[in-house]
């Protein structure tokens, strides 16, 4: 009894990959994530691979692997950059993958060129060639070169791509939706990177992905067509939550019929969203370009065995939702804020933003900033400050005053160990310079309370980091 179960299990294990009538099994995401050190041909900083270091990378990648890209075509930019379009496989079912639209979204760029080259890198590999065969890869790696050029959302004309799907004003526009139109893929991606400070749901983490089955009417009527996004969404999720857990959200929006997504399930093409957030700590892009690989590499695999079909796409309704503003790059909380006004010193958290390359439809930050004060219990600090029992005052230091620096101003004016009212007297005298509101851009001083009334300097936010800080 007990042997037969074990060979009932022996058997179990071996059959799927004797059998083989059912095609190779799909990889898991810890298996692409493993894969993609190896297949990777994409630059450090995706931000810095410009619309001339995608040609010198296509070229590279079509003399290593002759016969596997065709360039198609290209189009042609407001400025005049040619768009390549590529054309991988030859199988019935066409997929349409265009990234940068946004020319500052740049992650899924670099993670179709490394797409690309692990496929070329495997042509023995069963799931690689039941991809090429079964899907016929279009890819636009970068649609919006222009943008690219000058890291902007927008193109030459400073229209945003992603609003043009109607009007069609821009070349590029016109471009994407000849391409559809000649094409008629399929399925859909649109690639895309988000602001990075969102959180999956109202106390999770930093979203590093988001994904929509994009709607094509204001209803979000499912579809069969859009069944099969959001089993495509669900198949993404389930690839790179054992390497990004909790980090996935489901992109928040409207219907926007103007918007390519949108009106590209509206024309016969439904179409998944991959919006690329943010993932804090060592090496943060590239972690994400790895992320797109694997769940572009997963997905694709999926949609190409037929096992997407068996995806229970009810699970995407349980992905949780994008929350907007919900991180920052540092949150100090619980202090006692002085202020210039002269104001009794009040309790407050405050949330600080550092630049970043992606700026998306903000203006595009030049300096480290303070950016809310108040209650901040929804907002998520990437780097959070336990400011129980300090006093915070601002501080418009000289631009370039590192830590040492400002301990000797502050040591010069007696200003380092005193009385709490010295302290208040000073930041009053500077009047308005001194308001740590939205958009202060100075130091905030950090003072522990002593017994009777004396506080000595601890530490402070200077540019948006915490320096010099003495836990208790
Ligand atoms: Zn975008």
């Amino acid at each position: 009894m007990r042997r037969s179960l074990a060979r009932r299990l022996a058997l179990t294990l071996v059959f799927p990959a004797v059998l083989g009538a059912a095609g190779p099994a799909a990889p898991t995401g810890p298996l692409l994530w493993e894969a993609w050190p190896a297949a990777r041909v994409s630059p450090a900083d995706p931000w810095g691979l410009k619309h001339s270091g995608l040609r010198l990378a296509l070229a590279d990648l079509q003399a290593r692997h002759p016969g596997l890209i065709t360039q198609v075509e290209e189009g042609t930019s407001a400025e005049g950059r040619k768009i390549p379009l590529l054309r991988l496989g030859s199988g019935p079912t066409g997929v349409l993958l265009w990234s940068q639209m946004h020319g500052d979204e740049p992650t899924a760029t670099s993670a179709l060129l490394d797409l690309i080259h692990w496929m070329g890198m495997r042509p023995q590999d069963p799931v690689v060639q039941q991809l090429l065969s079964r899907l016929t890869l279009w890819v636009i790696p970068m649609l919006n070169p222009d943008g690219a050029e000058r890291t902007q959302r927008w193109n030459a004309q400073s229209i945003d791509i992603n609003r043009d799907a109607l009007q069609l004003s821009s070349p590029e526009g016109r471009f994407l939706k000849a391409v559809r139109d000649r094409v008629q893929p399929s399925v859909g991606y649109n690639l895309h990177n988000q602001n990075p400070h969102l959180r999956a749901g109202s106390k999770g983490t930093q979203v590093a992905m988001s994904l929509l089955s994009v709607p094509g009417d204001e209803a979000f009527t499912v579809t069969p067509g859009t069944r099969q996004t959001r089993r495509l969404a669900v198949a993404v999720d389930r690839l790179v939550q054992p390497l990004a857990r909790g980090r996935v959200a489901r992109y928040d929006t409207d219907y926007t019929a103007r918007a390519f997504g949108d009106a590209m399930t509206r024309w016969g093409t439904p179409t998944l969203l991959i919006e690329t957030g943010g993932w804090a700590g060592p090496a943060e892009a590239e972690r994400l370009v790895r992320l797109n690989f694997v769940a572009l590499a997963g997905s694709l695999a999926a949609l190409a065995d037929g096992s997407l079909a068996a995806v229970d796409d009810a699970a995407y309704d349980r992905i949780p939702l994008n929350q907007r503003d919900a991180t920052a790059a540092l949150v100090v909380r619980h202090v006692r804020l002085a202020s210039g006004r002269g104001l009794a010193p009040f309790a407050a958290d405050l949330s600080f933003l550092l630049p970043g390359p992606f700026a998306g439809e903000r203006p595009r930050l030049r300096q480290p900033v303070l950016t809310e004060v108040g209650d901040l219990d929804h907002v998520l600090g990437l780097t959070e400050l336990d400011g129980s029992g300090l006093l915070a005052v601002p501080w418009p230091a000289p631009e370039g005053t590192d830590w040492p620096a400002l301990k000797a101003i502050l040591a010069s004016r007696n200003l380092d160990a005193t009385d709490e009212a010295a302290v208040l007297a000073a930041v009053k005298a500077l009047g308005e310079a001194a308001v740590a509101g939205p958009g202060y851009t100075g130091a905030v001083l950090l003072y522990r309370r002593n017994p009777g009334g004396r506080v000595h300097l601890t530490g402070a936010v200077l540019r948006g980091q915490v320096v010099g800080f003495e836990p208790r």
